[in-house]
């Protein structure tokens, strides 16, 4: 039997738009290109288990939100306070008290046009600029956060030290077997759908702009390669909501039966 919607990728955005679409009745098929689900979101075999993509998982935002509305929430662990040693000053050493000042005393929002670099500048001094831009390199994986947007680069300072940065007991593969679990999909296991790939947003454009993709009347979400580190696992999750969203809205993709189709096939292997 064909499928409502064939989901290419069982990253996080894929699982979560089998999810979606699997809870609106529609039979679902996701293709994965490798033997295992959860895409970059892999922890490594014990004894010590290390996350190989995400490591915080953020409880302020809304797939948090999502999760909890689904009993789907993993174990998590706070980072333990004043665990964090930085290097300042050519020093090893606890975290400058009056680092924490500084970026308490920052306005609480910057604009989007402006770099975070040039915004600092604005509001604190050269050094203590460059030490917070420092602090930015944890969370947004670039080699200069000064050059990102100030918007963008304040907001996650904000949420990776005062927000809710959490840590996945047992690394983010606890997750990926929860979420793979639910998704109850028909799997095609190490199966590369050809001519289709994840989607690249075009310069100019954010994954706002991106619609479903349409393929020769066979329905596919495609997983979210944009969703670079830095840009949280949200970005891609948000994109794959709207377009299970906006499959439903135009009717292209699911017929609401009463035995859902997507109950009666095999799950995804944990
Ligand atoms: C080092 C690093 C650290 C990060 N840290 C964080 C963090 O702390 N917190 C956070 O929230 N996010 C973090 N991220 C971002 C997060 O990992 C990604 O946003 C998220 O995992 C992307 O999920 P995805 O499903 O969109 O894509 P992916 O995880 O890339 O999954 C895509 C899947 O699609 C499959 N696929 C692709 N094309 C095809 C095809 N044609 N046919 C079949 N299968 C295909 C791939 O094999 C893969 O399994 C980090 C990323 C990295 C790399």
């Amino acid at each position: 039997m064909d499928p409502d919607l064939t989901i290419v990728g069982a990253g996080l955005t894929g699982l979560t738009a089998a999810i979606e679409a699997a809870e609106r009745g529609w039979g679902v098929v996701v293709t994965e290109a490798h033997s295992r689900p959860g895409g970059r979101a892999r922890s490594l075999a014990g004894p010590y288990r290390a996350n190989a993509g995400p490591h915080a998982i953020y409880v302020d935002g809304p797939w948090w939100t999502w999760l909890e509305s689904r009993g789907l929430t993993p174990p998590i662990v706070e980072a333990p306070p004043h665990s964090g040693i930085v290097r300042a000053g050519g020093r090893l050493g606890p975290w400058p008290a009056e680092l924490g000042k500084a970026i308490a005393a920052l306005p609480a929002r910057a604009p989007t046009e402006e770099t975070f670099r040039a915004w600092l500048l604005r509001h604190t001094d050269a050094k203590t600029a460059e030490a917070i831009i420092g602090v930015a390199f944890i969370f947004t994986f670039d080699h200069d956060p000064g050059r990102l947007s100030a918007a963008f680069t304040r907001q996650g300072l904000h949420r990776a030290l005062a927000g809710g940065a959490r840590y996945v007991t047992g690394g983010w593969s606890t997750l990926v077997d929860l979420l793979a679990e639910r998704a109850a999909v028909q799997w095609q296991q190490s199966a590369l759908r050809a001519h289709c790939t994840g989607a690249i947003d075009p310069p100019g454009t954010t994954w706002h702009d991106r619609p479903a993709v349409n393929r020769n009347g066979t329905l596919s979400v495609a997983t979210d390669q944009s969703a670079a580190p830095g840009l949280l696992a949200e970005v891609g999750i948000a994109a794959a909501q709207l377009a299970v969203q906006r499959l439903a809205e135009t009717g292209k993709a699911g017929k609401a039966t009463s035995e859902p189709a997507a109950r009666q096939r095999p799950a995804l292997p944990r």
